[in-house]
């Protein structure tokens, strides 16, 4: 079926509100399903990227929890803390660790509005004592109950919409494709319109197809592939 114009400008809609400067990581989550529901904040908050340390095999995520979030929030994989942290901190970001056992600051009295990364820990044991040496600053969300933890996406989602926020109201949020770095951009909307096609060539090497303002691709492709979109 080929892309339908409505269905592009939806998803350059949805891409032009991303933000690449605001994301997670999180440190073997091991239930696919609370890592699913964190890529569903993600999603819904705008967040372009996540990023995962994973013990040895792939990270598997639950598509009837995500609702397809997968599919529109990259996950990057790493296989351990240091390097996720190095590589995040390169890019500028702030790296939030959450921490229930250490003096942490109540996450209201910081600022989200720059470039922001927060670090989720394990749903038994939370973050490991390496993540927590490597955190620029240690958060919590108060707790009033009897409970002394949220659930892991819970926390991601009280965080991440706080600072959704707080850019809200500090700076507005990009509308036009300004928080995603425009070498990106339309490599991006390109998996997103056409997940096919983005697979056979980067299994192949070639660059992607140029398509238009509509969203057509708009080089001959070979028969076959062009079957399948
Ligand atoms: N016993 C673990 C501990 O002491 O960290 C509890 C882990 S908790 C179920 C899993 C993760 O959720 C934590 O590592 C943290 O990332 C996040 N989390 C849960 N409650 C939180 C809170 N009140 N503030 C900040 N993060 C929280």
């Amino acid at each position: 079926m080929p892309l339908l114009p409505r269905r592009f400008k939806r998803l350059k809609a949805v891409l032009n509100c991303r933000m690449a400067d605001l994301t997670v990581l999180v440190e073997h989550v091991e239930k696919p399903h609370n890592l699913s529901a964190i890529l569903r904040s993600c999603d819904a908050v705008g967040v372009l990227e996540a990023h995962a340390i994973c013990k040895e095999s792939k990270i598997s995520t639950f598509n009837s929890t995500a609702q397809g979030s997968q599919k529109w929030v990259k996950l990057h994989e790493y296989s351990n803390i240091k390097s996720a942290v190095e590589t995040l901190k390169k890019s500028g970001f702030i790296i939030y660790g959450t921490n229930l056992a250490i003096e942490a600051k109540d996450y209201r009295e910081c600022d989200f509005t720059g470039p922001t990364a927060f670090v989720l820990g394990a749903e038994k044991w939370g973050l490991s004592q390496s993540a927590t040496d490597l955190m620029d600053e240690a958060i919590f969300i108060p707790m009033r109950g009897m409970v002394q933890s949220l659930n892991v996406s819970v926390a991601a989602s009280t965080l991440l919409f706080e600072a959704l926020r707080q850019r809200e109201r500090k700076k507005g949020t990009p509308k036009s494709g300004e928080g995603v770095p425009p070498e990106v951009y339309d490599q991006i909307i390109f998996e997103w319109a056409y997940p096919q096609v983005a697979k056979w060539c980067k299994l192949i090497g070639r660059k992607y197809p140029e398509i238009n303002d509509k969203g057509e691709i708009i080089e001959e492709l070979p028969r076959t592939m062009k079957l399948r979109y």
